[in-house]
């Protein structure tokens, strides 16, 4: 059976290589005569599955020693209140400065309100094209818990390309990262990074799972108000055990760490591939869209997004009829998000080069047969 190729920003398509062996493993997961979904959590088998994806994550993003991984349950959305009980009251002010370049920063600046003072560093104009505010004009404070900023603006479809140095800024204080949907595209810049959270349900396995990834001295700080189970400090000593973890999440995202391992691109491999691939998939459809007068996108090339392409018909009226006839060509979920309209392709680990030739093929005849 020919699969169609599913641009959806989450949940996102995984790689069908992880879908066939979870498959052929699903009743039977290396004759222990019961599903992983069946397995108790404090079990040596699915100690053995949790331990290895850990390291596979480990290894594969670089992370070092002095950071813990955890996996966690919430969502990002979970992780707008979890951060700030976990980090804010690391400084007497209880202040944290947020980045504002889109929705979900926004909704972390929001939801930080609730535990503490969520100044505004800075925010992105309503410039066309969008452009990410430059660090050096960031308006951080003397002392803050810490900065936010989303690393990508999944629905805008806005990358750093860099993190910013706090350091040469003037700031001592941890950058967190909202990476949901660009983690494990390409390498972190830990030196620059206290904390990265993200959702599972793009580039990593289903949804229900939550990465954190947070540098040792970041834990113990907890409110007193922070339901222990969300407790950063009581995670990491108990090793993500300290309730049930979203365990058939872990299992699929181990599968998914040990299919990236695997990449290979131009003589790299793992990660350099994977992220050498990204780069090939969005130049081909950013070109694509730059060459044509049907099709546009408003970010400017310095901070356009590799994981998330949304853009809009000169004529908003075909975008309906683009959709029905993508759908048709087996080109699936490339509907905008509905707060700015218009199409969005997300073209995630999981989707082949051939998945955007494809698209950028309907592209072109769909243009031609509406010049
Ligand atoms: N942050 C980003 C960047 C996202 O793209 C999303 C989901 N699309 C979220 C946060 C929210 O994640 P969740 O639905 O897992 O709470």
């Amino acid at each position: 059976m020919a699969r169609p190729f599913n641009f959806s920003a989450g949940p996102a398509a995984l790689p069908l290589e992880v879908l066939e062996q979870a498959a052929a493993e699903m009743l039977d997961w290396h004759g222990s005569g019961v599903s992983v979904m069946e397995m108790s959590h404090r079990g040596r088998d699915f100690l053995s599955i949790c331990e290895q994806a850990e390291r596979d994550l480990r290894e594969l993003l670089a992370v070092p020693p002095s950071f813990r991984i955890l996996f966690m349950q919430g969502g990002g959305l979970g992780q707008n209140a979890i951060v700030p009980m976990n980090l804010i009251g690391r400084a007497a002010s209880h202040t944290a400065d947020f980045v504002l370049t889109g929705s979900w920063s926004i909704k972390s600046q929001v939801e930080a309100g609730r535990y503490g003072q969520a100044h505004i560093a800075a925010k992105i104009k309503g410039e066309r094209p969008v452009r990410l505010p430059s660090p050096s004009s960031w308006q951080l404070n003397a002392s803050p818990s810490y900065v936010h900023l989303c690393s990508n603006e999944t629905i805008a479809g806005i990358e750093f390309q860099d993190l910013p140095d706090l350091r040469a800024l003037g700031c001592d204080a941890p950058l967190v990262i909202d990476c949901s949907s660009h983690i494990a595209s390409r390498p972190i810049a830990w030196r620059r990074v206290g904390l990265a959270y993200a959702g599972a349900q793009k580039n990593i396995g289903p949804a229900g799972l939550t990465l954190v990834i947070v540098r040792d001295d970041l834990l113990g700080h907890a409110l007193p108000i922070c339901p222990s189970v969300f407790d950063y400090r009581n995670l990491a000593d108990q090793g993500s055990m300290f309730n049930t973890p979203p365990t058939y999440a872990i299992y699929i995202a181990g599968l998914t760490f040990q299919w990236l391992k695997r990449q290979t691109e131009d003589g790299l491999t793992g990660l350099a591939a994977i992220e050498a691939r990204n780069i090939a998939k969005a130049k081909l459809l950013y070109d694509c869209i730059d060459a044509s007068s049907l099709y546009r996108n408003d970010v400017d090339p310095s901070c356009r997004s590799r994981m998330n392409v949304p853009f809009f018909l000169a004529d908003e009226s075909l975008t309906e009829p683009f959709l029905a006839l993508a759908r048709e060509a087996g080109l699936l979920q490339l509907k905008g998000h509905k707060a700015v309209g218009g199409l969005r392709a997300s073209l995630y680990n999981a989707m082949p080069i051939e998945g955007v030739q494809a698209l950028v093929r309907h592209m072109h005849a769909f243009e031609a047969n509406h010049a």
